[in-house]
Formats: structure tokens, sequence, C-alpha cells
């Protein structure tokens, strides 16, 4: 069968078309062929051999991590799934240890220990291939109405997980009412995804990203009803005077100088989430920041993966977007890649839109 890999002692990333077709080994697995596959800047950091590990004893790793696909087999003990019906995978898979608590009760995005495994990004194959095995309690079924936008709920995922843990931190402030102001740092899928769970959630929401207008990602966020400033034009504290400081900040940039520099545009209590994850950057004195910080009662999360809650969430909220903004989720999605085409599209080469997507069959 077809599959993107990764082949770290080589320095390579080819399709190969010898991987074993798999099969289902338990009653409760399910077998799924793969429709979509979305790629991002962790696909790009494994693919620049920077991050990621084939599973053990394989010398490849079969890339992709954020999925949609079709059941076509399911285990004698599974429920709830038949044939035809279409799939959203988890990605993380918990640890072995006893003594995680975490993966124990069932939240292996918060694993203490670092031994869980990742489908297509560490120590497990990933889904960017013709077809993949499941255990079903790691598949979310996709109502009809999303096929053509489920790809998306992974990444959105990560909003859910950030927004679930915002609400259970500002229960530290009683007296809140309302859900307040939020800037969203970067205009990526992550930002522009983060945006729509924060405008359903109440907040009037501005995103702030690098780029002067006009450019395709302001167009989308302004689409939104979120006004679009660049970062490049409106210094943090400008924007403040402009829309007044921020409750949250929902960072989606991964580069570090700008979140800190951002943080000048958070209130008092406000919480800045941390979603990207920065590359080696030139030192710079945070001292400053981190008196705010301290002064202003400040909160910064830091959020990696995403729960089973997160997932059902997540596809919630894209049937709410689709009601809100017809045709919006539509629009960020650019699905005419290949296979052969995900090194092109991951480093940018071939990127058509605001979320790439390699399409299978
Ligand atoms: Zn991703
Ligand atoms: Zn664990």
């Amino acid at each position: 069968m077809k599959a993107v890999a990764v082949f770290p002692q080589q320095r390579e990333v080819r399709v190969i078309t010898d991987a074993p077709e798999p099969r289902i080994q338990s009653p409760t697995q399910v077998k799924v062929r793969t429709r979509e596959v979305g790629v991002c800047g962790t696909d790009k950091e494994i693919i620049e051999f920077k991050h990621g590990a084939p599973p053990p004893g394989s010398d490849h790793l079969i890339l992709g991590h954020e999925c949609l696909g079709e059941v076509v087999e399911v285990g004698e003990a599974v429920k709830g799934l038949s044939r035809g019906d279409w799939v959203v995978p988890r990605v993380r898979r918990p640890c072995p240890h006893a003594t995680c608590p975490p993966c124990r009760s069932g939240h292996p995005d918060f694993c203490i220990t670092g031994d869980y495994t990742e489908r297509g990004i560490k120590g497990a194959h990933g889904f960017a291939a013709e077809s993949f095995v499941e255990d079903v309690a790691y598949l979310h079924r996709v109502p009809t109405e999303l096929r053509e936008v489920a790809v998306l709920t992974e990444p959105l995922t990560i909003a859910e997980k950030a927004l679930r843990q915002l609400e259970h931190l500002q229960e530290r402030l009683p007296w809140k009412i309302g859900p307040g102001r939020a800037v969203v740092l970067g205009a990526g899928p992550v930002g522009q995804l983060g945006a729509m769970a924060l405008v359903r959630r109440g907040y009037a929401t501005t995103m702030y990203s690098r780029s002067p207008k006009p450019n395709v990602k302001a167009e989308a966020s302004e689409a939104l009803g979120v006004p679009y400033v660049s970062s490049k034009e409106v210094r943090p504290e400008e924007l403040v005077r402009r829309v007044g400081a921020a409750d949250v900040i929902y960072e989606a940039a991964g580069v570090a100088k700008a979140a800190l520099e951002t943080l000048k545009a958070l209130g008092p209590n406000g919480v800045c989430i941390l979603t990207g994850v920065p590359s080696q950057e030139e030192p710079f004195d945070v001292a400053p920041v981190l008196k705010g910080v301290v002064l202003g009662n400040q909160v910064l999360l830091g959020t990696v993966n995403a729960a089973d809650v997160d997932f059902d969430m997540a596809l919630e909220d894209l049937r709410h977007f689709q009601a809100r903004w017809p045709g919006q989720l539509e629009r960020f999605i650019c699905s005419k890649h290949t296979p052969e085409d995900f090194c092109d599209v991951v480093t940018g080469k071939k990127s058509g839109g605001i979320k790439d997507v390699i399409r299978f069959i």
C-alpha cells in the first residue's frame, strides 16, 4: 500500500508503495480508508529531522496525524461504528507506566513520563497511508454534514482543550462576569480555528498577526467578524489603546519573542495560552515581561495535544461554525494535494490555503 514515510537515518522523506496493508488483529479494532490528511508545523519539524521517532524496530515513520477516513471493516466487538461511517482518529496513546496518573485515568495528553506514543509523530505510524487500523476507543464518528471540513477536527482540538483549561483557571476569579476580550496571535489554521472558538464563547476577539493587510489570512479573519491587526504596523501598547487590554491571549504563532511582546497587551488577571512550539531564537530580556506577569496576577498556560472530550467538542463546534459562518471552513482548506506533494506542501512550496490537506483516493 502507498504511504508517506520519513527515514531518519537516511535523512529521506518519500512515498513508499510497499507498506504492509494493516489488518484487524483484535475484536475492538476498526480498519479505516484514509481520505484526507492535514499537514502542519509538526510535520515540518519531523521532515527536517528535528522531532519525531519511528516505531521501535522500524527504520521509518509513516507521517500524518490530522486525518479523516472512512470505515471499511470493523472487529466483531466494535459498537457504535459500521462500514461506511466517516471518522477522525485521536493522536496520542497512553504510556505503559502504572505510576502515571494522567495516562491511567484516560488523559494521556497530560502524560508525566514522556513515554506516550503519538501516531505519525512519536513511536507509532501515522495516517498518511491508504489505510490504517485503530482501536474503536480512539475514533470519533463524523456526522455526514461535516465530511467536507472534518479534517480540521484535530487542529481545532488544540483550542478546545485550551479553552476548557481556561474555564477551570478563571474560576480563581469568582467576581468575573462575561468572557471579555481576546487577542489571537498568529492567523494560521490554529489561530483561525481558535478565533472561531473564542467568538463562539462570547469573546470580543482581535486577530494579531505579522503580515500587513491585504492578505488571505486577514480576509479569512475579517470574514468571521474578527478584526485583523498587523503586528508589524501596530505595537501591543497601541493595540491596547485601540481595543482595550486582553483578558485572554491565544498564541498560535510559535515565535517566542512575538508571544512575550504580545503579553504587553494582556490585562490584569489575564491568561496567556501558548500553543505554538517556538524554535531557537535570539536571547532577549524577559525580566520586564515576567514582572508584568507577577504584578498583574497573570497566568501563562502551555497546552499540547487533546483528550477525547475535546474531539467531541471540536465536532460539535465545527457544526456550529458551519451554521454561523457558512462556507468559511471550506475556504480554509486546500485539498488538491497528492501524497507525492507531501514535502512540498509541508515546506510551503506548494501551499495553497490556510490549511493544506493531502488527499488519498
Ligand atoms: Zn498538526
Ligand atoms: Zn503517561
